[in-house]
């Protein structure tokens, strides 16, 4: 009998500013029917053990990763590392670095707020993560809870944004960095949700040549919910440059702000997934 294959490569946990713990997210991801989950948190490494121990338990495969934030030409890119070996030192030195900066920005952003009118922002947002790994969507949820704003929707629309309160412009790794930290480790880098950068064409362009120009060897052709059009424009630009294809929901709670686990959009059969050349 044909076993049935679900990849779902883009997911975050309680490890950063997903709201499952690494063993709820690897329990519902195999509920859901993921075969292969990859955790990918923001700038860290810390659910993977956990995660692992589980899968191997639920019978899935866990593959270690992690989302890197980066800073081109202006504008944050998200940068996701596949199959990593989370023991080497350089990606771990270089992820350490992001959440020092986590942590400067996180002060920065609650001082702003704190301007702007809303006081103890740190302290709030602080409830949920630890201090290295506070990200905006901390923030959100102290600025939901507190009343200022109706959802993380509605926060990321009034705030945290360019010309917003609390809006802190992000000093993240170099997308050489974030590709050689992953290459050090032995894992494959894959640019996160191509289509949700506000940038055109041709600068999207640039950055996808730039990236497999720096040892990159994918992007994600389809990221949650998006229009199938909208991946058809994605598959077509791994194509072009000869990029392989990944899938991911970017699940982070199951609140219905997120896609579930394994549901994003299919691929096209015309791209080459990123999990044919995996043993
Ligand atoms: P950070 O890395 O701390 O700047 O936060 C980035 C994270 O904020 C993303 O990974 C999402 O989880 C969340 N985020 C960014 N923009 C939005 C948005 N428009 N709606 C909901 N969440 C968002
Ligand atoms: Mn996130
Ligand atoms: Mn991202
Ligand atoms: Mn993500």
């Amino acid at each position: 009998m044909a076993l049935m294959t679900q990849y779902d490569l883009h997911t975050h946990s309680t490890a950063s500013d997903g709201s499952l713990t690494p063993t709820q997210l690897v329990e519902r991801a195999s509920q859901q029917g993921v075969t292969h989950l990859a955790l990918t948190d923001h700038d860290g490494t810390e659910g993977i053990e956990e995660a692992k121990r589980i899968a191997n338990k639920a019978g899935i495969a866990l593959i270690p990763g992690v989302e890197i934030s980066v800073s081109w030409y202006g504008a944050t890119v998200h940068i996701v590392g596949l199959n990593l070996d989370i023991d080497n030192p350089e990606l771990q030195q270089g992820l350490a670095q992001l959440r020092e900066y986590r942590q400067t920005r996180a002060e920065a952003i609650a001082q702003k707020l704190e301007k702007a009118g809303y006081p103890g922002a740190l302290e709030g947002a602080s409830l949920y993560a630890s201090k290295t790994m506070l990200g905006r969507v901390h923030f959100a949820r102290f600025l939901v809870e507190k009343g200022h704003a109706k959802d993380m929707k509605d926060v990321f629309k009034r705030f945290l944004v360019r010309n917003k309160p609390g809006y802190v412009s992000g000093e993240w790794a170099t997308l050489k960095q974030a590709v050689e930290w992953i290459v050090a480790a032995g894992g494959q880098a894959v640019v996160a949700h191509p289509a949700r950068y506000k940038m055109t064409a041709t600068k999207r362009r640039k950055l996808l040549r730039e990236f497999k120009s720096l040892g990159g060897v994918a992007i994600e052709v389809a990221s949650g919910q998006q229009h199938p059009e909208e991946v058809r424009t994605m598959a077509k630009l791994a194509e072009e440059f000869d990029l392989l294809a990944s899938c991911g929901s970017d699940f982070h709670s199951p609140d219905n702000s997120w896609t579930e686990l394994g549901k994003m959009t299919t691929l096209p059969p015309f791209v080459t997934p990123i999990w044919n050349q995996w043993a």
